[in-house]
Parts: C-alpha cells; sequence; structure tokens
C-alpha cells in the first residue's frame, strides 16, 4: 500500500526525521489561510498523488503570494496529474500540501529498500538528489552509494557516518545525517515498510538536514498489524478494479489484455498467464481467489472480472487439493447463472474428483468450454475470443 507524501512526511518525523513545516489543505481556499498559519513569504504547494515525478509535471509550485498560491490550486484540484510514473490517465489531485519552501544547498537521494537477492534491508543514496534513481543509475552510477543492514544488530552508528561521509557530507552534518538514516530505518522496520524514500533529503542554507519529500510503501500482508497505517489507505488513487478486490479479499492486479483469469494460487495464477501468452493472448488480470474456491467466491471473481470492459473470454484454472472439483464445478454453475456473463469461459479443473466435476459442468448445459490441460485451456481461450472477433460478434461495448 502507498500513502501521501504529507502522511510519510509525519510518519518520519514521528521517528526523528526533520521536515519543513506544511499543512495539508482540501481547497484552494484552504491553501491560502494554511499558508497564512505557517508564516513566511514562500511556500511550495505540492499536489497529493501517489506518484513521484510531480514536479516534473507541474504538481510542484513555488509561491510567493496569495495570488500565485490561488492560481497553483486552481491548476491542481480536480484536475488529473499525468507523471512518468502514472499511467497515460494520471491520478486525481484532491489535497494539496502546502509547505514553507526552504533555501537548498545541496539535494541528495536517499533510498530503504528490500534487497530480494541478499535478504536484507539496503540503503541506497546518491549525492545526486533530485533527480530519479533510475536515471542516477543509469547517467551517474558511480555516484551510488549502498550499504545492507544486518539484521541481527539493525542499522549501526558507523554505517550510517560511513554513509555521510561517502556522500561527501561534512563532518559537522554528520550527527543529523545518523539521526534522519536511523529514524528511515526504525519507521521501516517498525511499520513493516518495503520502502523508504526521500528524494530530495537537502542541506538547507542554514546547514539543516531536512526531508523535502517523502515516499513510503507498506507490506499489504502486516497491515493488520498496523491499524493506524491502513487508515491512511486513499482509494482515490488506486485501480478501482483492484480495491474492489481487495475490499473482497481476492487478490487481484488489473493488466491491459483481454482474457480473464480466475485461479486458485498464486503460482498457479503467474503459471496460467504465462501460458496464455504462450499461446498468443493477453491475460486481462493475476487473479488468485484463494485455496478454499467457495461457490460465493467463485461468484465474486466472475462478477470482479466481468467490470473490466476488456475482458472478451475467462479461463478459470482450479487445482482441486484439499477443495474438491464437483464443489468448484457447482461453484462455476451457480456463478455464472448469477453473473452475466456475455464471452466465451474456458474451464480446466484439475486434482481431486475432476470427473464429477466435468460431469457437473457438462450437465448444467451451460454454454462452458472444457480442457483438461492449462495449455489447451490457454489455446482454446485465445481461440474462443478470436473467433468471436472474426465473426464479429460478442465484441463488448463500453458499459
Ligand atoms: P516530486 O519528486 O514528485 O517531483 P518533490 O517533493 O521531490 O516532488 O519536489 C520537487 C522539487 O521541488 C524538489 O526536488 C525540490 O527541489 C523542490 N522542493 C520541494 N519541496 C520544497 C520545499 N519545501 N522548499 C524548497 N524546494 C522544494
Ligand atoms: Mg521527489
Amino acid at each position: 500500500m502507498d500513502i501521501h507524501e504529507y502522511q510519510a512526511k509525519e510518519l518520519l518525523s514521528n521517528f526523528g526525521v526533520e521536515v519543513p513545516p506544511g499543512a495539508l489543505a482540501y481547497s484552494p481556499e484552504q491553501a491560502s489561510y494554511r499558508a497564512r498559519e505557517l508564516g513566511g513569504d514562500k511556500w511550495i504547494v505540492k499536489a497529493q498523488v501517489h506518484a513521484g515525478g510531480r514536479g516534473k509535471a507541474g504538481g510542484v509550485k513555488l509561491c510567493g503570494n496569495d495570488i500565485e498560491i490561488q492560481s497553483a490550486c486552481e491548476g491542481m484540484f480536480g484536475r488529473k496529474l499525468v507523471t512518468h510514473q502514472t499511467s497515460p490517465e494520471g491520478k486525481g489531485i484532491y489535497r494539496v500540501y502546502v509547505e514553507s519552501a526552504v533555501v537548498i544547498d545541496r539535494e541528495i537521494y536517499l533510498g530503504f529498500v528490500l534487497d530480494r537477492s541478499s535478504q536484507r534491508i539496503m540503503i541506497v543514496a546518491s549525492g545526486e538528489g533530485g533527480m530519479e534513481i533510475e536515471d542516477i543509475s543509469a547517467e551517474r552510477p558511480e555516484s551510488i552509494v549502498r550499504s545492507t543492514v544486518e539484521p541481527a544488530v539493525g542499522l549501526q552508528e558507523f554505517q550510517c557516518r560511513e554513509i555521510a561521509f561517502k556522500l561527501g557530507l561534512a563532518p559537522s552534518l554528520s550527527a543529523q545525517m545518523v539521526r534522519t538514516l536511523k529514524g528511515c530505518y526504525r519507521a521501516f522496520t517498525e511499520l513493516d515498510a518495503t520502502m523508504v524514500e526521500i528524494n530530495p533529503l537537502v542541506i538547507t542554507g542554514d546547514q539543516r538536514v531536512l526531508a523535502l519529500d517523502a515516499k513510503m510503501t507498506f507490506d499489504d500482508n502486516a497491515l493488520f498489524r498496523h491499524p493506524q497505517i491502513s487508515e491512511l489507505r486513499d482509494k482515490s488513487q488506486e485501480d478501482p478494479r483492484e480495491s474492489r478486490a481487495a475490499d473482497r479479499g481476492l487478490s487481484y492486479v488489473g493488466l491491459d489484455g483481454n482474457i480473464g483469469c480466475i485461479v486458485n494460487g498464486a503460482g498457479l495464477a503467474m503459471a496460467t498467464m504465462d501460458t496464455i501468452k504462450l499461446a498468443g493472448g493477453e491475460p486481462a488480470n493475476f487473479l488468485d481467489i484463494g485455496g478454499g474456491a467457495t461457490p460465493e467466491r467463485v461468484a465474486k471473481a466472475f462478477r470482479l472480472v466481468m467490470s473490466d470492459n476488456n475482458v472478451q473470454a475467462v479461463l478459470v484454472n482450479i487445482f482441486a487439493g484439499i477443495n474438491r472439483c464437483d464443489w468448484v464445478a457447482e461453484g462455476v454453475v451457480a456463478a455464472l447463472k448469477e453473473v452475466e456473463v456475455d464471452v466465451p469461459v474456458i474451464v480446466r479443473l484439475a486434482g481431486t474428483n475432476v470427473e464429477e466435476g466435468q460431469k457437473i459442468l457438462a450437465k448444467s448445459g451451460l454454454p462452458i468450454i472444457r480442457a483438461t490441460t492449462l495449455v489447451e485451456a490457454a489455446e482454446r481461450a485465445v481461440g474462443a475470443w478470436q473467433s468471436d472477433l472474426a465473426q464479429g460478434t460478442k465484441v463488448r461495448v463500453e458499459k
């Protein structure tokens, strides 16, 4: 789960990371009011969307008076911000963060990520702040400092000082840098984050180390341990298909293809997507309905998959181990009676009670295309969709 910059700043500041004074606004009038409350004579108005690259896309504006704040807000509220990190449709702007502008001496990139190969938290830093890390690693790879944390002992002071030294910070800034790094590390581990990124971390004109931007991503599977983090979820920033799935307890990722997938088990779901591609098709989604594929879950899955207007065929691939194929088949039949499915449905069942399952599908009288192997199922799904296309039928129209 992602959160907004202002939320990440608040969390990180609770762990000792210094941030400039700022306040949130839901309207242009409130933004002006917030600026007056903050005082000073220069403010940064920042669109709160779950994406970076806002500066270049017009989502971060320096303002010197009330008129400038109003015009910055008018260009943001209710619009969609398209950055290189969003989809082409962009993300809606419903909140802005008003922050005191600071004088920047130096910008640094700082990121905490999970490094899968070393199975450790890795700190990535660079003196080339302000640029995205992908650009830094392409253009100035030698500027990147990496340091992994040994989990048994946690982040050590000497490691922090070494990072500060490698970034070329003045020794007088070392203590502030240690505090910042340790704060981020504690926030990362204690809140079950999977990423903390501060870009830029700056040295101000008056020699303070401040986080001017902040991004945090959390492990969805650990959110139950952090109700205060779960509350920060902003559905306006998510793919509506994925929010609906999360609300229904299904694990779904929307994709651009047109063959909807309903599968039990994440590994089998991945294999199903691969096989569809191998057969010349494109999956419309990843969907793992979990182990106990009850009729209700199957119906929910059909409803979710069919809510995507691009779907032109649905492939159901269930392996029944603990489950039973006859039960799953009953679920599919019940779901198809309940949910309007106007595209070809291909069902492949394997495992316990597979013969009984096949009989139930055959007897139902529903136009289900049956397959025994995954390859056959994928080929039939791609074939069914292509023949529908060739006949000019069943090409779904926008609802
Ligand atoms: P994004 O990464 O989405 O473009 P940032 O929050 O990093 O957004 O802002 C873009 C740039 O704007 C920063 O790199 C920094 O140079 C400048 N900036 C952001 N906040 C402030 C601030 N409070 N004072 C001065 N400059 C700022
Ligand atoms: Mg940034």
